[in-house]
């Protein structure tokens, strides 16, 4: 099988196990994997477990594309992430509970955890509100993914970014995680934040394994 399919394979993949996660319901997640000059992205309004390989619609950097299936109605962030960011290699969007309560408040994720520094530094900050699909939601989403590879978008959800797949959907998934449990710690009080110094100290950490596993 060739390089593509195995791509197309993976999206299918991991869209499953982005609903069995719980990140995502139906079909109101996106993913895409660089591919070629452009991008390989899910179509629009079809549940991953009905998706064979041959669906994924492949997309240049341009825009355009030669496919019977409509591409993800979100395809704009998607590519102009890959064109302002040539290290990422995988987009996840999602929409999962605790980000998305977050962002509905228009509030990042602070260092409140040091698993912080997976998402690379102090914050995960949440990109003003914009319709989706438009350029004004993906220019907030790329100065919001500023020196990191997450972040919400308010009143929306989030996106997780990586070097491929797996690491992008990790990604997604701790930046969940992380949303949770800030939610709980504010119900005790102030949460405590950790100083940036020590961010840093871990994002080189991470950066220095060549992992971003937790400790
Ligand atoms: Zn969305």
């Amino acid at each position: 099988m060739s390089k593509e399919f195995d791509h197309r394979r993976e999206i299918i993949v991991h869209g499953l196990k982005m609903n069995s996660s719980g990140l995502s319901q139906g079909t109101s997640g996106n993913l895409s994997v660089r591919w070629s000059d452009g991008m390989l992205v899910t179509p629009s309004g079809i549940a991953y477990d009905a998706l064979q390989p041959e669906d994924i619609v492949f997309m240049k950097l341009d825009g355009s594309f030669d496919h019977p299936l409509a591409p993800s109605s979100e395809w704009r962030f998607h590519r102009d992430i890959y064109v302002a960011r040539p290290e990422v290699n995988a987009v996840v969007h999602a929409h999962p509970t605790h980000c998305t309560a977050l962002a509905i408040q228009g509030m990042e994720i602070p260092a409140v955890h040091y698993m912080i520094a997976s998402a690379g530094g102090p914050s995960i900050r949440c990109a003003s509100y914009h319709t989706y699909g438009t350029e004004a939601l993906s220019v907030a989403a790329i100065a919001a993914l500023e020196n990191r590879s997450g972040c919400l978008l308010a009143h929306h959800g989030m996106i997780a970014t990586g070097a491929n797949m797996a690491k992008a959907m990790w990604l997604a998934v701790e930046m969940e995680a992380l949303a949770h449990l800030y939610i709980l710690a504010l119900q005790l009080g102030k949460p405590r934040i950790l100083p940036d110094e020590e961010i840093a100290r871990v994002v080189a950490k991470f950066a220095h394994y060549g992992l971003r596993e937790r400790a």
